[in-house]
């Protein structure tokens, strides 16, 4: 794993965005009709005539898109799920808006002429396309962060051989990127990422590993596509972004650290060689960090809700408890143990949420499940180094199977098999 800090994406500045200001920012959102979509739309809406829309993409939902499409003025639409082509057709009839459907068209849509890419497709669905991205030179706004856990060497590779911005939108990410303001990468004492802690803060183990689904997307303070709810629910999700900040700001694991703040006021910090420690702040509201990356490196006015600290009162810290929240602790692991251990965590995970939420499987079941996959895959010698994407989403592809054939058992039961 990489274990320097790379100034290149550290400083993340990029002198080829600036020429773009002042003029129109042409845009592609991958993931249209989800959370992150939504509020892209409405950031859109809020600055009128700073962006105009090139292609939206969304998964099976044909009534959703088509309707993105048509607010957002696209140029194109496109489905990810193939079956859904004629129904896409028949609502954008006569609007005079290209449509497509399928794997490959999702991939053309990434590649069309665009400014900058949205990624925010939820879990390794993304990678491809979002790759072929980076891959084409597509300056991307990251909110997909199952594309630096699954293949994030290959990533960050492809990012300095395209010379493509990589713009972090998870708002921990993105408040470390406004943090660091451009810092010397050699004086980065350390980063950490602040959690809310979820819905079952202060829930007992017991209670936590008896959760259902309805109590684990009830999440306090953010409201997001289901597959990220119930990895807040579990802390893998901030397993999760600590693998994505190694990636995305070349530095070591045991430079990362996590804080529970229940309030999700401060998102991210930075503590310098001095002592000195910047903080990005702001409400708990994603259209803060997507309306940064939009309008990287300018700054456009959104109605995002300005932070009173003093209405506030008080911010609150604390530590993670990885004994209730097990699944920190294996996404940290598999961070330590580097190489193809974060593709393998992701790619179980994604399955065991999957099952979870369609009732198959309790919730302690997810980290149980992950972690069997995990040391499954390390004893078979199958979760070595990764030299592309395409060995990325190989691992994957068996760490699915492997979750899939070992969570096959029922909820609950407590005997996932490896
Ligand atoms: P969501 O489930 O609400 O939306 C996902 C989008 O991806 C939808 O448009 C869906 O149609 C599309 N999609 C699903 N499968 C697809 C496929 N195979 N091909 C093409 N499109 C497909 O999810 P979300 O909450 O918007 O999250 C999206 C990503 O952003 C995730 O990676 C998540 O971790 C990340 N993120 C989300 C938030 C948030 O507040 N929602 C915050 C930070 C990061
Ligand atoms: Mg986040």
């Amino acid at each position: 794993m990489t274990k320097t800090l790379d100034p290149s994406v550290a400083t993340l500045t990029d002198p080829r965005l600036k020429a773009f200001a002042g003029s129109a920012r042409r845009l592609t959102i991958l993931g249209a009709t989800g959370s992150i979509g939504r509020s892209t739309a409405d950031v859109i809406a809020a600055a009128p005539g700073r962006f105009a829309v090139e292609a939206v993409v969304g998964g099976r939902d044909a009534e959703a898109l088509a309707r993105m499409a048509i607010e957002l003025g696209a140029a194109c639409a496109v489905l990810a799920d193939p079956h859904g082509y004629q129904a896409l057709a028949t609502l954008l009839a006569g609007t005079g808006i290209e449509v497509g459907a399928g794997p490959a068209a999702v991939i053309e849509a990434a590649l069309r002429p665009a400014d900058m890419i949205v990624a925010a497709i939820s879990g390794a669905a993304g990678v491809a396309p979002t790759h072929a991205a980076l891959a084409a030179g597509r300056a991307i706004a990251l909110a997909n962060k199952e594309c630096l856990v699954c293949a994030g060497a290959a990533f960050m590779a492809t990012a300095k051989r395209s010379g493509a911005q990589l713009l972090p939108m998870d708002s921990e990410h993105n408040a470390i990127h406004q943090a660091l303001g451009g810092a010397d990468p050699a004086s980065i004492e350390k980063m950490i990422l602040t959690a809310s802690g979820g819905p079952f803060r202060t829930w007992t183990r017991e209670a936590i590993d008896a959760a259902t689904p309805a109590q684990a997307l009830a999440h306090p303070n953010w409201s997001m596509g289901p597959k990220i709810s119930v990895d807040s629910a579990s802390l893998m999700n901030k397993g999760l972004e600590l693998i994505e900040a190694h990636f995305l700001f070349g530095i070591e694991a045991a430079r990362l650290d996590v804080l529970v703040h229940p309030q999700s006021i401060v998102h991210g910090l930075v503590t310098f060689a001095d002592g000195g420690v910047t903080a990005g702040m702001a409400h708990p509201d994603m259209k803060a960090p997507i309306a940064h990356c939009l309008a990287w490196p300018e700054r456009i006015s959104t109605k995002v809700r300005r932070l009173d600290l003093a209405e506030l009162g008080a911010l609150t810290f604390e530590r993670a408890d990885m004994d209730r929240f097990p699944a920190l602790r294996i996404a940290m692991d598999a961070m330590r143990h580097g190489a193809g251990m974060p593709t393998v965590l992701n790619g179980a995970n994604e399955i065991a949420v999957e099952r979870f939420l369609a009732g198959a499987i309790g919730f302690r079941d997810i980290a149980r499940g992950v972690e069997a996959v995990c040391e499954a895959m390390d004893r078979a010698g199958e979760a070595g180094e990764l030299l592309s994407v395409d060995d990325a989403l190989a691992v994957d592809h068996i760490a699915r199977d492997r979750a899939r054939a070992h969570l096959a058992i029922g909820r609950d039961s407590g005997t996932v098999r490896v």
